[in-house]
C-alpha cells in the first residue's frame, strides 16, 4: 500500500507542486520500494531453511531452466549470453535448487563489467559422492579477502547507488545449499570474472 500510493503520488503530482515536493516524493518512492525488496528478500531468507520440500530425484536442468525463465527480463535487458552443459538428475529440492541458480545467475549478470555478460553453468562429479555445480561469469570479479564475507547476510561490496540489492541473495544460497547437505564457495579475481561453486551430495537419505 505504501509503495503503491507513493508511486501514485509521484505519477499524479510530479511537476504540479514545487521542486522540494518532487524531491521528497522521490525519496518516499525510493524508500518504500527498498522496504518492499527488503521484506521480500527477508521472507525468502527465513523460508529458505524451513519451507523445504521432501527431497526427491529431479532434473537439475529443469530447475536451472525455471531460474532462467524467472530471469528472462534481466537477460533480455542486459543482452547476457547464458550457456550451460548438460546438468544431472539429482536427489534434492527442485524449488530451492532453482532459487540458488536464480540468485547466482542473477548476480553474474548484475555485477557485470563493460563487456556483454557471459555466464556458463556446468556440473561435474567429483571423486566422492558429490556433484559440483559452477556458475562462471566474466564480470567485475571479487577480491579474495571478501570470499567469506559476501555469504553473510546484509554484506555487500557495492553501494546501493552503484547496484541495487539487499545483500541477502548469497546468504539465501548458503542457507539452502547447507540445508541440502552441501557447501558453497567462490573463486575469483578482481576484473577477471567470478566462478561460484556449490557441491551437493549425489544421494540424500531423508
Ligand atoms: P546483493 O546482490 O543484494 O548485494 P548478494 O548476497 O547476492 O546481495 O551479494 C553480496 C555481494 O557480493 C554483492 O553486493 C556483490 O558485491 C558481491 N557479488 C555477488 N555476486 C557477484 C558476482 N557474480 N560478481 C561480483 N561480485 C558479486
Amino acid at each position: 500500500m505504501v509503495a503503491s500510493y507513493t508511486q501514485l503520488l509521484a505519477q499524479r503530482y510530479k511537476g504540479r507542486l514545487d521542486s522540494d515536493a518532487d524531491e521528497f516524493i522521490g525519496y518516499a518512492v525510493d524508500g518504500s520500494n527498498r522496504m518492499q525488496d527488503l521484506i521480500q528478500d527477508l521472507l525468502a531468507y527465513s523460508r529458505a531453511g524451513t519451507n523445504g520440500k521432501v527431497l526427491r530425484e529431479i532434473s537439475s536442468e529443469n530447475a536451472f531452466k525455471e531460474a532462467l525463465a524467472n530471469l528472462r527480463i534481466t537477460i533480455g535487458e542486459s543482452g547476457a549470453i547464458v550457456t550451460h552443459d548438460l546438468l544431472p538428475a539429482i536427489t534434492t529440492d527442485d524449488t530451492q535448487l532453482s532459487q540458488v541458480f536464480q540468485n547466482l545467475v542473477g548476480n553474474a549478470i548484475k555485477y557485470r563489467g563493460a563487456e556483454v555478460p557471459h555466464v556458463h553453468v556446468s556440473a561435474a562429479r567429483n571423486g566422492g559422492n558429490e556433484w559440483i555445480f559452477s556458475v562462471r561469469d566474466n564480470g567485475l570479479g571479487i577480491d579474495p579477502q571478501y570470499f567469506e564475507k559476501i555469504f553473510v547476510i546484509f554484506q555487500r561490496l557495492h553501494g546501493r547507488e552503484e547496484f541495487k540489492g539487499t545483500g541477502i541473495g548469497l546468504a539465501i544460497c548458503k542457507k539452502v545449499v547447507e540445508r541440502l547437505g552441501g557447501r558453497i564457495w567462490v573463486e575469483s579475481q578482481p576484473q577477471k570474472g567470478s566462478t561460484f561453486y556449490f557441491a551437493l551430495p549425489e544421494r540424500q537419505k531423508e
